[in-house]
């Protein structure tokens, strides 16, 4: 808050006519304008998360960096949760892309667990000499 609220005062700022707006708060009147306790009242009173909270899993701590929950068999998770720390922007398009890692590393895992040639199976893929199959039933 002291950072942006210096901005304001730089000369490029001033230049083009930016300055503050002194808003009334009753929560936080009796403090003088701009000073320390100003400043943490106004962040008790008026901080919040933007609908952005993540990390409470975070990799690292709960989940493996293939999003296994550490500890525990057979179970992933795949949400904005697993976000070791919050991004510097909004948090919709980086939470599509771990889905989208999800689905790789639960296909790829699979794809290993079918590599083996049995009758009742299909062909779905061929590479470097390795048969990957998945089963009818
Ligand atoms: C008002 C608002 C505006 C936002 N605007 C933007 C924006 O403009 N741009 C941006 O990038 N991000 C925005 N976000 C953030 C973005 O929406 C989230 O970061 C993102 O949706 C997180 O995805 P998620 O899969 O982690 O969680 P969620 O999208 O919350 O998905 C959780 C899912 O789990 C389901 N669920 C919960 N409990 C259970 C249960 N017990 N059993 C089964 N299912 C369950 C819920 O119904 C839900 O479908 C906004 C968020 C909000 C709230």
């Amino acid at each position: 808050m002291k950072l942006a609220a210096k901005l304001v005062d730089t000369k490029p700022f001033q230049k083009i006519g930016a300055h503050h707006h002194k808003v009334s708060f009753r929560e936080c009147d009796h403090h003088k304008w701009k000073s320390d306790g100003y400043w943490e009242c106004f962040i008790r009173h008026f901080a919040f998360s933007l609908y952005h909270p993540t990390s409470t899993c975070s990799m690292g701590k709960v989940v493996d960096s293939q999003l296994r929950v550490i500890g525990v068999r057979g179970l992933r998770v795949a949400d904005a949760s697993i976000m070791p720390v919050i991004v510097n922007a909004n948090t919709n398009a980086p939470t599509i892309m771990i889905a989208e890692k999800a689905a790789d590393f639960i296909r790829e895992y699979w794809a290993y667990q079918y590599e083996v040639c049995t009758k009742e199976t299909i062909l779905i893929h061929d590479n470097d000499k390795k048969c990957f199959y998945t089963r009818l039933s």
